[in-house]
């Protein structure tokens, strides 16, 4: 009788810690899910099924998205006419935030395939309106997202030869450009070549 007391015990003990485990197992923390760049098996399908569900066959078959871990400040891109959806590999740190931004991707691209070739507004009506069938009728034109801000290298330097300051720039100058402080002081604030800037540094 003793014996089998302990035996049921230990059934008991045995299922009741599979039963105590066993919601555990299936979900995987943040950190244990792996960094994939590249395309995307899971987030593929299921755009597929959005785009079938609003009849877009094509698009449905064509289909990508991509982690693109060159993106920074940008959460989400969207290539047409490749139906190519690159996102941010950062926005797996934020909730709900990679359907969003894959949906409102997909939007752009909805918009372009039925806007037929004809040219439309990035975040027209069009855009809002294939936001409304895929489900988020509230998207914003720009995420809030707290992802770095790209910073642009200025890669040119220039000097004005008379006062010896120096301007850097992302671009080159398109045209002459002159030393603004000195036109100012010299010549009234009209260019004068005197004070054109001259080029140090290309990057
Ligand atoms: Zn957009
Ligand atoms: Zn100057």
């Amino acid at each position: 009788m003793a014996g089998r007391t302990a035996l049921r015990q230990m059934m008991f003990t045995f299922l009741d810690a599979i039963s105590a485990h066993m919601p555990m197992s299936p979900k995987p923390t943040p950190a244990a899910k792996p960094q994939i760049l590249g395309r995307d098996d899971i987030l593929e399908a299921q755009s597929r099924d959005w785009l079938s569900a609003i009849g877009l066959k094509e698009g449905a078959q064509k289909v990508q998205v991509v982690w693109n871990g060159k993106l920074r400040s940008t959460a989400g891109y969207a290539r047409w006419p490749q139906w190519l959806v690159e996102l941010n590999p950062r926005l797996r740190e934020y909730d709900g935030q990679v359907e969003r931004t894959l949906k409102h991707e997909l939007a752009h691209l909805v918009a372009y395939s039925r806007s037929n070739r004809r040219r439309i507004e990035p975040h027209g009506v069009e855009w809002r309106q294939a936001c409304i069938d895929l489900g988020i009728p509230d998207e914003n034109v720009r995420h809030t997202l707290p992802l770095p801000r790209t910073r642009q290298q200025r890669k040119f330097a220039y000097k004005c030869g008379h006062c010896g300051i120096t301007v850097e720039r992302v671009r080159k100058f398109r045209r002459y450009s002159a030393c603004l402080t000195c036109c100012r002081k010299h010549n009234e604030g009209r260019y004068d070549a005197r004070f054109q800037f001259v080029l140090l540094k290309k990057g």
